[in-house]
């Protein structure tokens, strides 16, 4: 097993419906451990560099928008496979899709914006791992101890 970190991003909705604790329990009871986190507003900037591989989709203004309603919470968490077992965690990106006991299947909108309001981010690989956590955490904000 190789320790990886990831970054997470509670998204608007998670923090709407006051669900980041319980959200983040989940990640802590699979022994992950919180390297970095931090509350943050997020630009346009931010938000087209984060998005660009869907930038050019007609929902793109809609998800900055949405990204825009409350600030976000930015976590840098480590552990075992970290990556794709956060992924897991989640379910698929339509939370209508998601099945019971993921995080997107409970907590996200079943709703028309079930594809939209799906309450995190996580990184999709090592590669978008590495550049996401250089996007969100200056250096200095994640923590080895
Ligand atoms: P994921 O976050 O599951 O990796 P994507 O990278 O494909 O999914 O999309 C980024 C985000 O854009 C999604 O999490 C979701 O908030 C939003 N999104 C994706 N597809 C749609 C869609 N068809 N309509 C509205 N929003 C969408």
């Amino acid at each position: 097993m190789i320790s990886e970190t990831t970054l997470i991003l509670f998204k608007p909705d998670a923090i709407q419906k006051n669900v980041v604790g319980q959200v983040l329990a989940r990640f802590q009871d699979q022994g992950f451990i919180v390297r970095g986190i931090k509350m943050m507003t997020l630009s346009d900037e931010i938000l087209a560099e984060h998005y660009s591989h869907i930038a050019d989709k007609p929902f793109f203004p809609q998800v900055r928008s949405f990204m825009q309603e409350t600030p976000v919470i930015a976590l840098a968490l480590e552990g075992d496979s970290v990556i794709a077992s956060v992924r897991d965690l989640l379910g698929p990106t339509d939370s209508l899709q998601a099945a019971a006991g993921t995080i997107r299947g409970d907590f996200g909108s079943k709703d028309g914006d079930s594809k939209m309001r799906n309450i995190c981010h996580a990184s999709d690989s090592v590669e978008a791992a590495a550049a996401e956590l250089k996007r969100f955490f200056a250096a200095g904000e994640v923590f080895s101890y």
